[in-house]
């Protein structure tokens, strides 16, 4: 009997689910599909311990869970690592799909105005909870957030994610320039707040914190220093912000930095570019700037559904798998237009697609699972469903509806058909993937488990 949503594990029960279970081992091939990297285990029970981290798979043909194991029977499902979403901000919840603007207009029209009501803190802890459920509520258990410049903000971030154990990166937001009264800090104000914050939450349960800055216009050079010294004097500490989003941004930050070499390298020269960098977009970067990122081992947060609505551009994924800088994959509402990463995904393969490229099912569902989870330095934790993780789940149905069932059934023939002694078949099991990536989208969500427990994700 299928469980899902409606019944409460008691705490410390061991968990088995049976799904069909789809995680990587390692970065797949780009280009055409090859399994590669692919871990596809049909029909298995997935064993999760009371402590919430999984301890291996049994096949359920031979294979059967014995009483004192709590049995959540998801057969014919898919089952994979939770997402994890590398750059979305919170408090644009409020201003998801707003007409008629481009990125510099689009911030002054819509976000700012929005993100000035999250200085209260009623306000900022409403929007805090409304947010994480709504991730959740997408099949996405861990993610890398911006919150505003309020201190409160974050706080109601942080104290959200811990009361849901789920694993979150997020920071008050630096900006002492170019944003209207209410949205600036100054340089001493935000490091005594960001210092705070560390204090509090940082290393405290799954919670980490990410010195913030917006983007490169809206911090003073002597407030991009201090931000690069938080991150020398606190270990661990991530850095998100955005860089090279759109064509006019990137013209004013060469006119406010004419000592810079590119955008990118005034974030370099800040000591912001390190392992644990998260940058968004880096649609109009160069050679120079890629091997920057490859050499610091920052990462970009890819958000194809924003740079397609606002229009900044197509972000070149093979220039990055060139020169061998990480990319994840990234929502970033609410410029971007869902909070599902399957329909995030899809939208990755259409920007390939305009570039001349086809990005493959594995690549995209690596770069929003495992490679997301390494480029962070978290995959000891999430991303995958190796023995010692935490059991941060989503089990989705193959399918919804008549085109996508009969889509899915079609697909399902090819991969039963084309089973061959020498193992799993590469490109038809890709095409079922394929389809269902392309056509899935929240409705898809059968159940969510964070750290082993399930979540009631359709309580909103
Ligand atoms: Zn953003």
């Amino acid at each position: 009997m299928n469980t899902a949503h409606k019944l409460a594990r008691t705490p410390a029960q061991k968990l088995a689910l049976r799904a069909d279970l789809l995680d990587f081992t390692a970065a797949p091939s780009w280009g055409s599909p090859t399994l590669h990297g692919v871990r596809f285990r049909p029909d298995h029970w997935l064993m999760v311990g009371e402590d919430g981290r999984i301890q291996g798979a049994e096949p359920a043909a031979s294979f059967t869970p014995g009483p004192d194991w709590q049995r959540h029977d998801h057969r014919g499902q898919l089952l994979i690592p939770g997402f994890i979403d590398t750059h979305v901000h919170a408090p644009q919840l409020d201003v998801i799909a707003s007409w008629g603007t481009g990125l510099l207009d689009w911030l002054e029209t819509y976000t700012f105005p929005a993100e000035q009501r999250h200085a209260h803190p009623e306000v900022a802890a409403d929007g805090a909870a409304r947010f994480l459920d709504a991730l959740l509520a997408h099949g996405t258990t861990a993610a890398v957030v911006f919150a505003t410049v309020h201190r409160t903000s974050a706080e109601a971030l942080f104290a959200a994610a811990a009361q849901r154990g789920m694993r979150l990166v997020t920071g008050k937001v630096l900006m002492d320039r170019n944003a209207p009264e209410g949205l600036r800090d100054d340089v001493e104000g935000a490091r005594a707040d960001c210092e705070a914050l560390i204090q509090r939450w940082h290393g405290q349960g799954r919670n980490s914190y990410a010195v913030t800055v917006r983007f490169a216009v809206t911090s003073t050079p002597e407030q991009l220093a201090m931000a690069g010294e938080l991150g020398r004097r606190h270990a661990g500490l991530y850095m998100q912000t955005h860089v090279a989003e759109n064509r006019d941004e990137v013209a004013w930050v060469a006119k406010l930095f004419p000592e810079a070499r590119s955008y990118l390298d005034v974030y370099h020269r800040a000591g912001l570019l390190h392992e644990r960098a998260v940058l968004a977009h880096g649609i109009w970067l160069d050679t120079g700037d890629r091997a920057l990122l490859r050499d610091t081992g920052a990462q970009i947060a890819h958000c194809p559904s924003s740079n397609l609505f606002l229009g900044s551009g197509l972000f070149d994924w093979q220039a990055a798998v060139d020169i061998g800088h990480r990319v994840s994959i990234a929502t970033d509402v609410g410029g971007g237009t869902t909070l599902c990463m399957p329909r995030t995904l899809a939208e990755a393969y259409k920007v390939q697609a305009l570039r001349g490229t086809r990005l493959n099912a594995w690549t995209a569902l690596h770069a929003a699972t495992r490679g997301a989870a390494e480029a962070l330095g978290l995959s000891h934790e999430i991303g995958h469903l190796g023995e010692g993780t935490l059991a941060d789940l989503a089990v989705w149905h193959w399918a919804q509806g008549p085109v996508a069932t009969h889509r899915d059934a079609v697909a399902t023939g090819a991969v039963l058909s084309a089973a061959a002694p020498a193992g799993l078949p590469a490109q038809p099991l890709h095409a079922r993937v394929f389809a269902w990536m392309t056509l899935a989208d929240e409705r898809n969500l059968a159940a969510v488990y964070v750290a082993g427990r399930q979540v009631n994700f359709r309580r909103a």
